[in-house]
Formats: C-alpha cells, structure tokens, sequence
C-alpha cells in the first residue's frame, strides 16, 4: 500500500470521525507496512495505540482490507520512547475479522481498558486546603513524573472527599506533559471484570502482558477487591511486576491499607510501603473554598443568576459530609433559581434543598459530646457530669453544655438533665461563658473547633 492510498484513506476518516478526533488520533499514525495479512501502524505512544485500538480498530480494518483483501488484521506498535536508541518496537495488536465490524467486540483480542475521565476533575478545579494539602502535594509529585521515589502512592478517605478527582487530574497532567508515557487508569471493579473476562475468553497471557507494559498504574477503589481471592491474587502479581520495573502506581480507597478487611496481608503491606496519605473530612473552610469555585463555574451557565455569599455560609456549615452532595446541592440550586428566575438566596436554598438539609443533619448525641470532651480535656465522665465545680471540671463541662446547643437539637432544660440533673440557667450560662471565651481566649476557641469537627465527621 503506497502513501497516497493511505492518505486517501485518512482523508475518508476525517470525513467518518470529524476534524476534531482525526486529528488526535488518526493524523498522528503511520502506515508501516503489510506482513501476512497484518497491517502494522505506528503509533506515537502505548496510551495511543491502545486508545485507537479500542476505538477505531474496527473503523481502520475496515477501510484497509476494503483497499487490500490481504488484510485480516491491525498490529499498533507503539516506538517506546526510552528503546528509540535502539530501534526497536513494541507491538500490540488488534485482530477482527471485519465481517464482524457491527460486533467488534467479538472479535477483538484485546480491550483498551483506561476508563474514561470526566473533564472537570483537573488540578485546577482542585481546592486545596489543610485536610487534602498533603494528598494533593503527593498527587502532583507523581504526575511530574520524575524519578519514582514512593510506590505505589496510595490515597485513602472517604466518600466524596476527592480521590477520584485527584486521580483524574493525575493522568491529565500525565497526557499533557508526559505523552510518551503509558498510563492506564481504572477502578478495581473494572480490573476486576477485564481479568474474569481474560480468564473466559483465555487470554491471561495478553491480560498480563497488557498490564505489565504500563509506565503508570492507577486502580480506583482498591477495597473493591478486598475478598475476592484470585483477582487479589492477579493484582498482587502485577503490582509487583511493575514495582520491580520501577513503574509508578497509584491507588485509592476508602480505607487505609491496615484497615480493609479481608485484603491479603501480603498485598497491605505491599500497599504500606509507599506514601500512604489521607483525606481528611472537609472543614468548613474548605467547604467554602470548594463552593465558590463551583460558583464560578456555574457563572458560565447561569450568569444571570445572583446568589447570596450567605447561603454559600450556610450550605458549608450544614452539609458537612460529602464534597459531592455539596455539590449537587449547588447545582440544583441554579437550576432551580434559574427556572423561576429568582435569585438565590437563603430561603430558597432551605425551600429547594429541604431533603438534602434534613438528610445532612446532624445526629450527634449529648453522650456522644461528653464522651468526646472529657476524653479531649482527660476528665472521667463521671467527674464531667458530676457536682465538682472545680475549673478542671467545670470548663470542660461548660465547653460540653454548649457543644450540645449548637449541635443538637436538645433544649436547655433537656441538656440540664443529661448534666446530671442541672438547672438550665446554669446550662445558658455556661454556653454564654464559652461564646465569649471563644473571643478573648485562643485556647478555649482551638479546642472548641476541633471538637466540634471531630464530632461533625
Ligand atoms: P471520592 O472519589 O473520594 O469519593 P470524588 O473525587 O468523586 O470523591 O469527589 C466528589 C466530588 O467532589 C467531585 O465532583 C469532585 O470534583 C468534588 N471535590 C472533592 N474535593 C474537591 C476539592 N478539594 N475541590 C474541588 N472539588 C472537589
Ligand atoms: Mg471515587
């Protein structure tokens, strides 16, 4: 097949895929040559070639052996930038037999398996603050790619505090800055179906070859495959074979390695031995942060809409928990604002996210506070709820009086009794004495915040 066939060829693609996917994924190939009914196509990097094997595979067969009979398959190889000097090339290939185009599924060897990316999740769109500094320093230490110096790098916390958001903004960097490298990035769950559908369709030695050829390693959700024996097992297996070849890895999960039951002990500390790093539960301020950049990207949909700083205030000191409720809770607020083209303001946001608000409340107990502030100020409940009205007991006490007004909805006579049967004019007073020592006394603030989050979280 000459070069002008093969562009002529291009030209037809451009026609079928439009401008804007021809020229990132079909401009940049090579025709190479023909072999035994192969037709091998150089691409620029694996990320690539498995990219338009996946999505163009069948769309390239067909148009080669529509032009040359000969042809039953595609080979992509991809030139390894660190083997350049050597000339020499990695092959993977596709193979379909094109009578099959509509079902090309059927017919493929191997799946592309990087799953896809939600545009939003960059660095960029990241706020950073004191619970997440750390996650998000080591998050871009590893998309420079430099020399490895933590593998894997393991990000752990709860739900909706940002990991898979890190995680994305890991390979956009990677595709921006590194193009040479192969990343691959997948939730657990999908390695898990990609290796039972390997062991059904007897392809193991592909699965495996597949995943060892990869320069970054990223699984999603690790704790999915906690318990399920031979898919631990096969991770295991890869896990090592890229750490021998000092290849990054990169996992989430919702735990900390020790932590998730029925993980193979071999395969936690295996986890163990990078940087680990967490979370940490929002505080408000970042729930602030994070809020008012969202508002600037609602701006772009919604300008005409105006929205009280007061409500921001209220949504991040009532909905603590979960970034991406915090979130939603936003975005239905412009929709909604934006349908009866009011401005958003606090009774709205109570009318419109009424479930939200009461799903989000607090449930924090009276015992739970107390419990928590005699351990934090290391008094015995008993002396917390007792008559002693010694300064070592009293304040921790009134700090506990007045953590359960704000967080409860116990009225003071209710709180009195959990405090050992007091009057509630001594419970108003003592939550009065800690509004005002939170101003004049940097200590009694600290503690009374940090109490407050922990109870929150
Ligand atoms: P996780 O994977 O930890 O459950 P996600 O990464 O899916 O959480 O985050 C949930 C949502 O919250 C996403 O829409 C994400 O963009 C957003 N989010 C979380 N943390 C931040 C942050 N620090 N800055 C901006 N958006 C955030
Ligand atoms: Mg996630």
């Amino acid at each position: 097949m000459d070069t002008k066939i093969w562009s002529e060829l291009q030209d037809e693609l451009r026609e079928t895929v439009g401008e804007n996917h021809f020229s990132n994924w079909i401009a940049p190939l090579q025709f190479s040559k023909i072999e035994d009914g192969v037709a091998f196509i150089v691409v620029p990097n694996n990320f690539m070639g498995n990219y338009v094997s996946q999505n163009y595979g069948d769309l390239l067969l067909y148009h080669l052996s529509k032009r040359n009979t000969e042809i039953q398959r595609i080979a992509f190889q991809a030139i390894a930038k660190s083997q350049l000097g050597k000339g020499t090339v990695e092959t993977r290939s596709k193979s379909s037999n094109f009578s099959n185009v509509t079902t090309a599924q059927n017919g493929s060897v191997l799946e592309v398996p990087s799953a896809p990316l939600d545009e939003r999740f960059t660095f960029e769109n990241f706020v950073v603050g004191k619970p997440n500094e750390l996650a998000h320093a080591a998050a871009k230490r590893v998309a420079e790619a430099g020399p490895v110096t933590f593998n894997p790098l393991f990000l752990y916390g709860g739900v909706g505090l940002g990991k898979t958001h890190l995680m994305h903004a890991i390979v956009w960097e990677l595709q921006k800055k590194r193009k040479d490298l192969s990343v691959i990035y997948l939730s657990a769950e999908q390695f898990m179906y990609r290796f039972v559908q390997a062991l059904r369709d007897r392809k193991m030695m592909d699965f495996k070859q597949l995943f060892r050829s990869f320069d970054v390693l990223m699984v999603d959700d690790v704790q999915f495959i906690a318990g399920k024996d031979s898919t631990q097992e096969e991770f295991f297996h890869t896990f090592n074979a890229l750490v021998d070849q000092n290849k990054q890895i990169i996992i989430s999960a919702d735990q900390a390695p020790g932590e998730i039951k029925d993980l193979e002990d071999r395969i936690k500390s295996r986890l163990q031995c990078g940087l680990v790093v967490d979370l940490h539960p929002t505080t408000y301020e970042l729930r602030l942060g994070i809020l008012q950049s969202k508002v600037e990207q609602q701006r772009h949909h919604y300008p005409e809409i105006e929205i009280d700083q007061n409500v921001l205030e209220f949504l991040a000191l009532r909905i603590t928990t979960n970034v991406r409720v915090l979130e939603g809770a936003l975005t239905r607020l412009f929709a909604f604002a934006s349908l009866v083209t009011r401005p958003i303001t606090l009774e709205l946001a109570q009318d419109c996210l009424a479930d939200i608000l009461r799903s989000s409340e607090r449930k924090v107990t009276v015992e739970e506070i107390q419990r928590k502030v005699a351990e934090h100020y290391h008094i015995r409940l008993s002396d917390m709820i007792g008559p002693r009205r010694v300064r070592t007991y009293a304040r921790p006490r009134q700090v506990a009086m007045y953590l359960s007004k704000i967080l409860t909805n116990r009225s003071l006579p209710e709180i009195g009794r959990r405090f050992g049967g007091r009057d509630h004019t001594t419970v108003m007073h003592g939550v009065k004495r800690i509004e005002d020592l939170q101003v004049t006394d940097g200590q009694v603030a600290e503690d009374v915040e940090m109490l407050r989050r922990s109870l929150q979280s």
